[in-house]
């Protein structure tokens, strides 16, 4: 070893001991008599001092120290005068006797200190230098706890861990596939697994009973916001249990990591079905830290010749509480929010609850006191409140006051960091129309099985077929996803002629899994946990790049590594691509 201990170890227990350091140059202070060297490392700071009066050489050297420089620092550990309780090693300092440069470093393009003055794209192209400072590297820290603390709960419930396999084919999830071509093979492709579905699918049918794997996937998407192409699931299956089971299990997941993390009692997760989370909240992931559940108005309003609301599919509000007073340039600002493209809402009703009592709503014309009367009664309003109404075709109109209720919940500091709320989603649709290809698709994925009381609807109204599939919700936040699986070839084949598979292709396809069905499939099911995302929100930032070590921009680039780049024509000759330009 280089060095005796580390720079985060040493405290008034350890005075007069002769140690040895090794770490990165912090900053440094020149008084003249004396210089004052901070050295870093992973484990924490400690304070240098070099005398004039003890060794001229040495404190000379110590003087040509840059910002960054990577040193060896030999000395004895004395008591500071001037002590810094801020930190561990505050009390003490190192005397020094022995210096070694082990390299020196250019000036770093940003400050690598907790607050630094680099901006986004500079700390990415420099990200190993980002990752030397604290909140960056503690982000690291969390997610390998996290990940140490999943495997250990996995393990003591029996769950194997194991590998599947990186060049595969297609997996349907739904997303366009990452694709690597084989030389060994001239015009074929691997695609990247956009998750392990079929394979731990088959480990189920091999017997393994419970797996379970941190694993890699990719998805070639236009990204988003908080979006990687390639990205970390918690991916886990059971075989021999019903859908209670695996709500058992990873509730229990979810609930030891809040208590071995962060020292948080989770309470037991609700649960709601998929169709009650769109009508109380216009979304199938709700944030539920908050209430301000929707109130339909159809049954209050209609009738009244005011167009808008006769005409609507469904009329719909929220209750923001204490929001009477709000101003009419605060009210031009809830329109305007809602009349984003990215929203697309027409128009907002609103009505005020005054503190005197009185009611006012922006279409007084067409309702009276009495009508409103019956609003209040609608939304059990008080003095001080303010209900905010849309009006429109149903899911339209439901997710754009999902996005309203956000906000409101946003503004009245109601989604706080700290604060954890978790909900299971059950019962999600079987299948989802989709409006460009005209045809339905599997909501979840094809393998996940319908509920059996509603597969004779798969003819009569697929839309309507309710999935055994559930969704774990943080805050917001999908952070969770899986069914209960078909095990049946039978079932699995008419699932695919419904998603529009011709026998031969879905042969083609995933004959290999029919196939395996047929060789004694267990009843099995699982999920998966975006493990990315559950990172985030455990260390309460709102961005899955900060929870990786070396992630992509926004249009999907490593800046480091400058990433994805041309090949060479020999590489493209052996693999017998001709250029796409
Ligand atoms: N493979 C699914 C997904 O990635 C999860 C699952 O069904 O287990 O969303």
């Amino acid at each position: 070893m280089l060095r005796t201990t580390t720079c985060g170890a040493l405290t008034i227990s350890n005075l007069g001991e002769t140690v040895t350091l090794c770490g990165w140059v912090q900053k440094s202070r020149d008084l003249g008599g004396m210089t004052f060297i901070d050295i870093r490392d992973r484990y924490g700071i400690t304070q240098l001092v070099f005398n004039m009066d003890d060794d001229q050489d040495l404190c000379k050297a110590a003087r040509n120290l840059g910002r960054e420089f990577v040193i060896s620092a030999t000395g004895m550990v004395v008591e500071r005068s001037n002590k810094n309780l801020k930190i561990p090693t505050g009390e003490i300092e190192i005397k020094m006797t022995g210096l070694n440069v082990l390299n020196a470093a250019k000036l770093p393009p940003f400050l690598i200190e907790d607050e630094t003055d680099g901006g986004d794209d500079l700390r990415m192209k420099y990200r190993y230098l980002d990752l030397r400072r604290n909140p960056v590297r503690n982000n690291m820290v969390l997610r390998h706890k996290m990940a140490q603390a999943v495997r250990r709960y996995l393990d003591a419930k029996d769950f194997i861990e194991v590998e599947t396999p990186v060049l595969i084919k297609s997996t349907p999830e739904g997303a366009r596939d990452f694709v690597v071509p084989s030389r060994m093979n001239p015009g074929e492709f691997y695609a990247l697994p956009q998750s392990p579905q079929t394979f731990k699918q088959l480990l189920m049918v091999s017997g393994f009973d419970r797996y379970f794997q941190i694993v890699k996937c990719f998805r070639d998407e236009d990204l988003r916001a908080d979006r990687q192409p390639e990205f970390t699931q918690i991916d886990c299956e059971m075989s021999f249990i019903e859908q209670e089971d695996i709500l058992n299990v990873f509730e229990g997941l979810i609930r030891t990591l809040f208590k071995e993390i962060k020292g948080i009692d989770l309470p037991e997760v609700p649960r709601m079905q998929y169709s009650d989370a769109m009508r109380l909240y216009g979304s199938d992931k709700p944030d539920t830290r908050f209430g301000m559940q929707f109130t339909e108005l159809n049954d209050v309003v209609k009738g009244k010749d005011f167009a808008v609301f006769d005409n609507a599919e469904l009329v719909v509000g929220i209750n923001a509480k204490g929001c009477a007073g709000y101003t009419r340039k605060q009210m031009d600002e809830l329109t305007d929010f809602i009349r984003r493209p990215q929203i697309g809402g027409t128009g907002l009703i609103y009505m005020r609850h005054n503190e005197d009592g009185s009611l006012k709503s922006s279409v007084d014309k067409f309702y009276d006191e009495a009508s409103l009367k019956l609003w209040a009664q609608a939304f059990n309003t008080e003095p001080g409140d303010l209900v905010l109404i849309m009006a429109g075709q149903k899911d339209k109109v439901r997710k754009q006051l999902n996005e309203l209720r956000l906000e409101m919940g946003t503004r009245l500091g109601l989604r706080d960091k700290n604060t954890f709320s978790a909900l299971w989603v059950l019962d999600f649709p079987l299948l989802e129309w989709d409006e460009e290809s005209n045809r339905y698709h599997a909501m979840h994925h094809p393998f996940t099985s319908p509920k059996p009381e509603d597969i004779d609807m798969l003819d009569t109204a697929p839309g309507e077929v309710r999935a055994n599939a559930y969704d774990m919700v943080i805050n917001g936040t999908e952070i969770g996803g899986g069914s209960i699986r078909i095990h049946d070839r039978e079932l699995q084949s008419l699932m695919f002629r419904h998603l529009g598979f011709s026998a031969e292709e879905a042969q083609k396809q995933f004959g290999f899994l029919m196939d395996a069905f047929e060789f004694g499939a267990p009843p099995h099911g699982g999920i998966a946990f975006g493990f990315d995302r559950l990172c985030s929100i455990f260390a309460g930032l709102d961005s899955i790049r900060d929870v990786i070590a070396f992630p992509k921009n926004n249009s999907g680039r490593d800046v480091m590594i400058d990433s994805p780049a041309t090949i060479d024509q020999k590489q493209m000759n052996e693999l017998k691509i001709r250029s796409v330009l």
